[in-house]
């Protein structure tokens, strides 16, 4: 019986915490002089040049921060961001919409970076040592190609002249095709981002007016889902490197958690409302390619 109260009571503490904003570090009361500019001054940082009251002696801590930031991972706001991305997701994000941008790592920035870590990991960087897509092609050349061959037989006997208006068909959507799947794989960043873009469309006539945030701008909304999507990123590298795909595309499920904790809307209303975006995604997408191979037929025949 007392375990049990300790665990709830733990629990209590963990979702105070997570809904506790980041705490500043204490205003020093002494007084300094800058090992840069000589500046004497009260507080935690230089007022003329910027430097940090706590720099002294060269350290082994230092060198690594150092290293890291050749790579723009050298401050502790990285750290912070990945710990809270996972732990408190949507209270980091209204933390940071609400203006504490200094205590976490700007969003575009680290999208980029784990980004291509991920390109790494999927690419061989894994405990495998292999391509993740290797691994799993054998199932996806099977549902692909099927298709393709059915388009390939036309089902109705046709005369040569349409014969060969149905191959030109053929070859210019599959020309387009292909133009695309190249583009993806050349720039599969800006994909995601703009793929970001679309489906921040659809979800934020939902959220654009939630108790949390009733006046929720778009833009606002866009960033939180670049957040929500490093978190996602954050899951499915680690996943990917033990090799583990599957589970690692099952994760975009957690992203309903940042989504709940930011908007304040109660764990059906979130469901829910992510469910329709999807659905009205899927609508729009299948009219797009529809209106897409109506065109495509049209340009082909005239
Ligand atoms: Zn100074």
């Amino acid at each position: 019986m007392k375990k049990k109260i300790n665990f709830k009571e733990k629990i209590r503490r963990f979702r105070k915490w997570q809904e506790k904003p980041y705490e500043v570090a204490p205003l020093s009361d002494q007084e300094h002089e800058c090992a840069t500019c000589g500046t004497r001054y009260q507080g935690n940082f230089c007022p003329r040049c910027g430097q940090s009251q706590r720099i002294r002696r060269y350290s082994f801590n230092m060198a690594i921060l150092n290293f890291l930031d050749v790579w723009g991972l050298g401050n502790r706001g990285m750290f912070r961001t990945i710990r809270d991305l996972i732990l408190r997701p949507g209270y980091m994000i209204r933390d940071f919409l609400s203006g504490m941008q200094m205590a976490y790592f700007p969003p575009f920035k680290m999208f980029f970076i784990l980004f291509a870590f991920s390109l790494l990991v999927t690419h061989g960087l894994n405990i495998k040592g292999k391509k993740l897509s290797e691994l799993n092609n054998e199932s996806s050349t099977e549902l692909a190609s099927p298709t393709l061959d059915a388009q390939k037989q036309p089902t109705l006997i046709l005369n040569q002249e349409d014969a060969k208006k149905v191959d030109q068909v053929n070859n210019l959507m599959k020309r387009t095709i292909n133009h695309v799947v190249r583009s993806i794989n050349r720039y599969p960043n800006l994909f995601a981002l703009l793929l970001l873009l679309y489906i921040s469309g659809c979800l934020y006539f939902f959220f654009r007016h939630c108790p949390n945030i009733p006046d929720l701008r778009y833009s606002e909304f866009f960033v939180s889902l670049v957040y929500i999507n490093n978190m996602y990123l954050i899951y499915s590298t680690v996943l990917n490197f033990f090799c583990l795909p599957i589970l690692a595309s099952y994760t975009l499920i957690l992203s309903l958690i940042p989504l709940k904790q930011l908007s304040g809307y109660s764990w059906w209303r979130t469901i829910s409302y992510s469910f329709i975006s999807i659905f009205i995604m899927i609508v729009i997408l299948i009219l797009i390619c529809t209106l897409w191979t109506i065109f495509t037929v049209l340009y082909a025949v005239t």
